[in-house]
């Protein structure tokens, strides 16, 4: 009984021994549920843990926030409350619930139920099974052990995609990350609902959450082909086609993450399923890749970062394929675009001296800072005004194409510009 007990990591058991002290004493029953349990059984770390009760699971959040005196966020209406114990450490609370979809592709009508109505209305068999907390004791009324154990993925019932189209890109999720297999009943019933076109009719803020988590996956290039091969992207485009050019981009632009991750080790981390996304909607124009943006209701920086390489790389790859390129223009072209589209630029062109110009700016140029400030010009007696911007502009580009080092010499180079101009 406790064998999946003692499976749990020991930085959660800890945690988990607390909720269940705290649920045995307010006497509810807390069971451990969906990814978690899927993932302990085949022994993957994860610590997003999910814990269902039967009864008053804001209640048991709230005295285990309070108990730890951390944050809770509260979502009444849906009975749900999520407790951030650490940064990269949430627990989620939730009572156990039955679900009834009024119509297809639709948010569903919640109310209270069973434990195994919970379950139920979970996506797949090796997600629908729980861990009561205070025995140990696994709780699978759909098979979801022997699923995981044959490395399958299967719906709990046939109309499973017709209620929430969502999960066939959940489905392909699973399987490409675990190397599992859609088992072929439920192939079937996703063929149909693809055919049906039923990831079209739900909303695209859903949508775009489920293709973003594809994109976050390890690899998300055999996802992308299982979807092709499965839905295609209509749900994101129907002028979105993806061929060998698109498959091409995306493993050259893996490479240029794991090249980055290499070298630059202290910059900021990259948003990788950006730069996926980059390749995805290549073969797009701006205009028609800014209407899916807003579809999807994608942030104003994923947006620019998509859009900007559209908009930028030809230009980058006349300007930059060049030997002997000034490093101020480099860092004009460069500076002002992000990582993201930065190495997608990289990756697109496989041209040395583009790479070279690229790798001088990441390695030498980019964030350069010149050592003077407006005090300094105002000592120099120069008045506030545009004419800032224009000195240390031209400082700043002195000092990328190495006429000037230190403090003391940009400050020269400032009062000689100031007599010129005199
Ligand atoms: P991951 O490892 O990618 O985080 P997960 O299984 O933990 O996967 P979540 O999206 O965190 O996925 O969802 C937690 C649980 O909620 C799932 O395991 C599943 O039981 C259930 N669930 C999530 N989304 C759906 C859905 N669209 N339909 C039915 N059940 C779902």
């Amino acid at each position: 009984m406790e064998k999946y007990l003692k499976k749990i990591p020991e930085e959660l058991k800890g945690l988990i021994n607390n909720v269940r002290d705290i649920a045995a004493k307010k006497n509810i029953k807390a069971y451990l549920v969906g990814g978690f349990v899927r993932d302990l059984i085949l022994g993957v770390k994860n610590l997003d843990l999910d814990i269902v009760s039967a009864g008053d699971g804001i209640g048991l959040a709230q005295d285990f926030a309070d108990a730890h005196g951390v944050k809770i966020t509260v979502h009444q209406q849906f009975g749900t409350a999520t407790v951030f114990v650490k940064p990269a450490l949430k627990v989620d609370f939730s009572s156990s619930r039955k679900e009834y979809y009024p119509q297809p592709a639709h948010l569903p009508l919640v109310q209270a139920g069973s434990l195994k109505d919970d379950l139920f209305r979970r996506d797949f068999t090796i997600n629908s099974m729980a861990i009561g907390l205070k025995d140990g004791s696994l709780v699978d009324y759909f098979g979801g052990l022997d699923d995981l154990r044959h490395k399958v993925i299967r719906v709990l019932h046939p109309l499973s995609f017709n209620d929430d189209p969502t999960r066939i890109l959940r489905a392909v999720r699973f399987e490409q990350r675990y190397n599992f297999k859609i088992e072929p009943r439920t192939l079937k019933l996703l063929k149909e609902a693809s055919r049906a076109r039923l990831l079209e009719r739900i909303h695209p803020h859903r949508t775009r959450d489920d293709l973003i988590l594809v994109l976050k996956e390890k690899e998300p290039i055999k996802e992308i082909r299982r979807i092709e091969k499965l839905t295609g992207f209509d749900f994101v485009s129907p002028k979105l086609k993806v061929n060998a050019r698109t498959y091409a981009l995306l493993r050259a632009f893996k490479k240029q993450i794991d090249y980055f991750n290499k070298n630059y080790t202290r910059r900021r981390p990259l948003d990788n399923w950006v730069i996926y996304l980059i390749a995805l909607l290549d073969c797009l124009d701006v205009k028609t890749t800014k209407g899916i943006c807003a579809r999807l209701g994608l942030r104003k920086g994923e947006e620019k970062r998509t859009v900007t390489y559209k908009q930028t790389k030809l230009k980058a790859l006349k300007y930059l394929s060049k030997a002997r390129v000034k490093p101020a223009k480099i860092f004009a072209l460069l500076e002002p675009l992000s990582y993201e589209t930065i190495l997608a630029l990289r990756g697109t062109y496989n041209h040395p001296l583009f790479r070279r110009n690229i790798t001088d700016f990441l390695d030498i140029y980019n964030g350069m800072r010149i050592f003077v400030s407006g005090n300094d010009l105002r000592g120099l007696g120069v008045l506030p005004g545009p004419r800032y911007q224009e000195i240390f502009t031209q400082v700043l580009n002195a000092k990328l194409n190495g006429r000037v080092k230190t403090k003391e010499e940009e400050l020269a180079l400032i009062k000689q510009l100031l007599r010129k101009r005199s």
